[in-house]
């Protein structure tokens, strides 16, 4: 199969909730997709497959459907772990960024000592939409002098052009609606 043949396989195992978690927005639930196997090893394996065998060190999820996906690709990529979570929920010396939602603003926090200047990282996500949550933890892993390899998402909300805000990186999804 070629990296496009996937995504049909892939879509049809997504599930629209309208008006989840609040009126207007068309929740892109995935957990039919995880309960199933065949097409999670697929879809860990597809987003793994472009960064194998450069010397990825640390693969950082985002809370909390990040986690999920993160923790599989970092394990299939040999690397470690790291996890971004909202304020308040990391227990040691944590960087934080905040960054605006549409009411308000939202912050992220990582471990001070997650890794050291220079690692190479992948961040992880299953959602790409408006791109302000990857942005904000691409700006958290600049923070702690990350070498940033990419940013991968299961979703991409083409619509919402989350992809211009992470214009600097390298960006792949393996779905796009
Ligand atoms: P954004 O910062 O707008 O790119 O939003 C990305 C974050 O919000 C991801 O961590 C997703 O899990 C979540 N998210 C945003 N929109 C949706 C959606 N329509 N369905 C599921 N998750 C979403």
């Amino acid at each position: 199969m070629n990296p496009t043949d996937v995504e049909p396989i892939l879509k049809q195992a997504i599930r629209d909730v309208p008006n989840f978690p609040k009126k207007g927005i068309i929740f892109k639930d995935i957990t039919p997709l995880l309960g199933d196997g065949a097409l999670f090893a697929l879809a860990v394996d597809r987003m793994t497959a472009p960064y194998e065998n450069q010397g990825i060190q640390k693969v950082i999820g985002i809370e909390s459907r990040g986690f999920l996906l993160a923790t599989a690709v970092a394990y299939k990529l040999g690397a470690g772990v790291v996890p971004v979570r909202k304020k308040g929920k990391l227990p040691h010396q944590t960087a934080s960024v905040s960054y605006d939602l549409e009411y308000g603003t939202d912050t992220l926090e990582m471990h001070r000592d997650a890794f050291s200047p220079g690692t190479k990282i992948l961040v992880v996500d299953d959602v790409l939409a408006t791109g302000g949550t990857a942005k904000a933890t691409c700006d958290l892993a600049d923070q702690l002098e990350a070498s940033i390899a990419g940013v991968v998402f299961l979703i991409e909300l083409a619509f919402l052009k989350g992809r211009e805000k992470l214009k600097k990186q390298r960006v792949h999804s393996l779905i796009q609606f």
